[in-house]
């Protein structure tokens, strides 16, 4: 009876360490919480932070408009925990501000169009096509989160520039193509793909277009026929197509434009599903490439 007495204390001992020690490993491994409207920033904040992070994007479906969204409960609940909050800005996720603003003021709140890119009001907000400012994003995080936990920073540094040399090929990537299409003339239906067009040295014709078609107001008629001119006589390179804006009107360009064999360029406001930030752009700058291909054969 004693004996069993002895190992039901010595068991009782060992189990209460054991708690003490869990708790102190969940202490120093306490993961840096972050939350990001958008799946695209998510992504180099989960690269860079590995283990020690826990990411969480409030976007993740490829059919929600970032545009239009509305914050919901769950965000806030999200937004409420997290230790870093990252947002585009640029007035197109003021929403995720918004919910650090009433319930989260610790959160360090990373606005890419204003703390990165310094971007001046008014400016093109489609900010994830600028490659260039995408690895400043990654340098930025790297920073934040080194501050929070200085003892991993050496990890996070190695974690970023495995991320960094692949945003580096994106570049490489865009600026092969720059020797293809500079100087020549391109349409779009929209002003996503803008940064990358702008990288690429071409002349967009048809930028009010676009803009109107951005901000939801009706084109101007005399806009559209120059537009449909522009395809019928194959005065531009390529046309890019957002593919998850749909109207009537764009689909009778899209129609002008095959049939005057002009290329079409399908890009996407949000990742589309199955893709990676990485892949998603790797395989639109492809498209590209073809078409360069083409007209040089
Ligand atoms: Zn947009």
């Amino acid at each position: 009876m004693k004996k069993i007495f002895i190992t039901l204390l010595l068991l009782t001992g060992i189990m209460n360490l054991v708690a003490c020690t869990n708790q102190k490993s969940a202490q120093t491994h306490k993961q840096i919480k972050v939350v990001s409207s958008l799946d695209f920033y998510a992504e180099p904040a989960a690269k860079i932070l590995g283990q020690y992070g826990q990411v969480t994007s409030l976007i993740n479906s490829a059919s929600v408009d970032p545009h239009d969204y509305t914050a919901t409960t769950n965000d806030a609940k999200i937004t409420a925990k997290a230790d870093v909050a990252i947002m585009n800005g640029a007035g197109y996720d003021a929403w995720l501000q918004k919910l650090v603003v009433s319930n989260n003021q610790q959160a360090k709140l990373v606005n890419v169009a204003t703390d990165i890119r310094h971007l001046p009001d008014g400016e093109n907000e489609h900010l994830w096509y600028d490659y260039a400012n995408m690895i400043k994003v990654t340098q930025y995080l790297t920073t934040t989160f080194s501050k929070i936990k200085p003892a991993q920073k050496q990890i996070f540094a190695r974690n970023s520039a495995v991320y960094i040399k692949q945003l580096k090929k994106l570049q490489a990537q865009e600026n092969q193509l720059k020797t293809d299409f500079a100087g020549k003339s391109v349409m779009v239906t929209e002003p996503v793909f803008n940064y990358v067009l702008t990288n690429l040295g071409v002349k967009i014709v048809n930028e009010n277009f676009a803009q109107d078609i951005d901000e939801g107001a009706d084109p101007q008629p005399a806009e559209l026929q120059k537009m449909t001119n522009q395809l019928k006589n194959r005065q531009v390179a390529f046309l890019v197509v957002n593919r998850q804006v749909e109207s009537s009107l764009i689909s009778q360009l899209i129609k002008t434009a095959k049939k005057a064999q002009v290329p079409i360029v399908y890009v996407t406001e949000t990742m589309p599903k199955g893709k990676t930030y990485l892949t998603w752009m790797h395989d639109e700058l492809q498209q590209l490439k073809k078409i360069a291909e083409g007209s040089n054969s």
